[in-house]
C-alpha cells in the first residue's frame, strides 16, 4: 500500500507544507483559500479512507449517462443559458467524442436541424432560433457541427454569409465586436478566427490590425485581458494566444513572460489551476490555462528554444489530474469546479478537455501519453487551438478547403484574394 501511494500526489506527507500561508495577515480571499483546501483535505481523506489502492478512475459510465440525458432534455435550471443553446450542443458533443461515445446519426441530424434554426439570416448564429446571431453561438455552433462532421453538418453553414457577419463586427483598431452593438473583447478575435479558419473564410484583410490589438492586450503581468489594459485572465489568455496561433503571430507575444504567467496558476496544494492571481482554484480552468501550454511549447519550439522537453508540457500533468479526478467529479456523473459546487455542462466539458491536455502530451509525430490511474482514464486526445478533437479539426479542413473562399472585396478595399497558407496549415497542426 505505501509502495503505490506514493504515486498519488494527495497522499504524500510534504502535500501539507504546499497549504497557504497568510503571513498572519488575514483577508476575505485568505480565508477563502484555506476554506477551499480545508474541504479539499476533507475530499482526499474521504477517499483514502474507501479506497484500497490509491487509484483515481474517472467516472466514465455517469458521465456518459449525465451527457447523453442533456442532449435531449434539460432541466428548468437551465432555462438562464436560453442564449446559448449552441454552447449545450457544443460541451455535450465535445464531451463525448472526448469520452469516445458515438452520437447516434439521429440524434447528430436533429442537432444540425437546430443548429440551423439559429442561424440568423444575416450570418452566423444565435444563443437560439429567433435571436440575434452572436460571435460566441457562433463558435460554439461551428465547433459543434465540425465534431458531427457530416455532410449534412458541414453544409449547415452558410460560409458567405458567415463572412458578411464576421465583416460586420469588425472594428478600426484590429478587434471584433461580440455582436452588433455589443462589447470588444479578446474572446470576440479569437471566436472570428476560429470559425474563420476551419471553414476556409479567413481573408487576410479581415484580420488585418488584429494582431497589434491582441498583443496590446498583453500586460505587465505576462498573461492577456479581455482589453487592453486590464487583469491577465485565464479565458483571455486563451484565446488571445489561440488567436494568434491561427494568424501565425504567436511569436510576436513574449513568450516568456507568458509562461511565466499561465504555470505560476497552477495552484500548490489544489493541482488544479486559477483563472487570475490570487483567486481560488475551478475546473475549468483545467483547459482554459493548460491549454495555453501545448500553445507555447510549439511556439518557443519554433522559436528555437532547446530546453523545451520532449517528453512533457511545462506544467505538473499528474497533479491537475489527480484534482479533476479526486476533486471535480459528481459521483452520479458531470463534472465540476471544486468541491461543494454543483455540475453544469460547462465544466463537464473544460474539466474533460484539461485531463485530455494533461494526459496526452505532443503530436501524431511525436506522441506520449502520462494517463493516472486505470487504462480506461484515457480521454481521446484533443487540438488545443479549437477544442474539438484532431481528426475533426483535419477533416472540416479537408472539407472547406476544396470549397473556394468567398470574396469579401466589397467590405475590403483592394484586398487580395490570395489566403496565407502558412497560417492555416499552422493552425491545423494537431497538438504541441
Ligand atoms: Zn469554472
Amino acid at each position: 500500500m505505501d509502495g503505490v501511494s506514493a504515486v498519488l500526489r494527495s497522499f504524500s506527507e510534504q502535500l501539507a507544507a504546499e497549504t497557504f500561508i497568510d503571513d498572519g495577515v488575514e483577508t476575505v480571499t485568505s480565508v477563502d483559500q484555506k476554506k477551499v483546501e480545508t474541504s479539499i483535505k476533507e475530499v482526499i481523506s474521504v477517499y483514502k479512507q474507501i479506497h484500497s489502492l490509491p487509484e483515481p478512475t474517472l467516472l466514465r459510465d455517469q458521465h456518459y449517462q449525465y451527457l447523453k440525458k442533456g442532449l435531449r432534455h434539460l432541466s428548468d435550471a437551465y432555462e438562464c443559458l436560453d442564449a446559448s443553446r449552441p454552447w449545450l450542443c457544443f460541451w455535450i458533443l465535445h464531451s463525448l467524442e472526448l469520452l469516445e461515445e458515438p452520437v447516434p446519426s439521429a440524434i447528430a441530424s436533429d442537432v444540425c436541424q437546430f443548429l440551423a434554426r439559429c442561424q440568423s439570416p444575416t450570418g452566423g448564429f444565435a444563443g437560439g432560433p429567433g435571436q440575434y446571431a452572436h460571435l460566441a453561438p457562433t463558435y460554439a455552433a461551428v465547433n459543434a457541427l465540425c465534431i458531427i462532421g457530416t455532410e449534412e453538418a458541414y453544409s449547415v453553414i452558410d460560409r458567405e454569409k458567415l463572412l458578411d457577419f464576421l465583416w460586420s463586427l469588425k472594428q478600426p483598431d484590429g478587434s471584433f465586436v461580440m455582436h452588433v452593438g455589443g462589447e470588444v473583447d479578446v474572446r470576440s478575435v479569437y471566436c472570428a478566427a476560429s470559425v474563420a479558419s476551419l471553414t476556409n473564410i479567413l481573408t487576410p484583410k479581415l484580420f488585418e490590425d488584429s494582431t497589434s490589438w491582441i498583443l496590446r492586450c498583453q500586460n505587465w503581468e505576462g498573461g492577456l485581458s479581455g482589453v487592453p489594459g486590464l487583469e491577465a485572465h485565464g479565458g483571455y489568455t486563451f484565446c488571445g494566444t489561440a488567436a494568434l496561433v491561427i494568424l501565425g503571430n504567436e511569436h510576436m507575444l513574449d513568450l516568456k513572460a507568458l509562461l511565466r504567467w499561465v504555470v505560476s496558476r497552477q495552484m500548490r496544494f489544489e493541482g488544479g489551476f486559477q483563472g487570475r492571481c490570487n483567486k481560488l482554484v475551478d475546473g475549468c480552468y483545467s483547459f482554459w490555462q493548460a491549454g495555453v501550454l501545448p500553445l507555447l511549447h510549439r511556439a518557443l519550439f519554433k522559436e528555437g528554444e532547446s530546453e523545451l522537453s520532449r517528453h512533457q508540457w511545462m506544467f505538473e500533468q499528474k497533479a491537475l489530474q489527480e484534482y479533476i479526478l479526486l476533486c471535480c467529479q459528481n459521483p452520479t456523473g458531470g463534472l465540476l469546479d471544486k468541491p461543494g459546487k454543483s455540475r453544469d455542462f460547462y465544466h463537464t466539458c473544460y474539466c474533460l478537455s484539461g485531463l485530455s491536455i494533461a494526459q496526452h502530451f505532443g503530436n501524431m509525430d511525436h506522441h506520449r501519453e502520462i494517463v493516472l490511474g486505470k487504462e480506461e482514464n484515457r480521454l481521446a486526445p484533443t487540438h488545443p487551438v479549437y477544442n474539438i478533437c484532431p481528426e475533426k479539426v483535419a477533416g472540416a479542413l479537408e472539407h472547406f478547403l476544396k470549397l473556394p473562399v468567398p470574396d469579401d472585396s466589397r467590405h475590403a478595399a483592394g484586398f487580395s484574394s490570395s489566403k496565407e497558407p502558412a497560417a492555416a496549415a499552422a493552425a491545423a497542426e494537431p497538438q504541441s
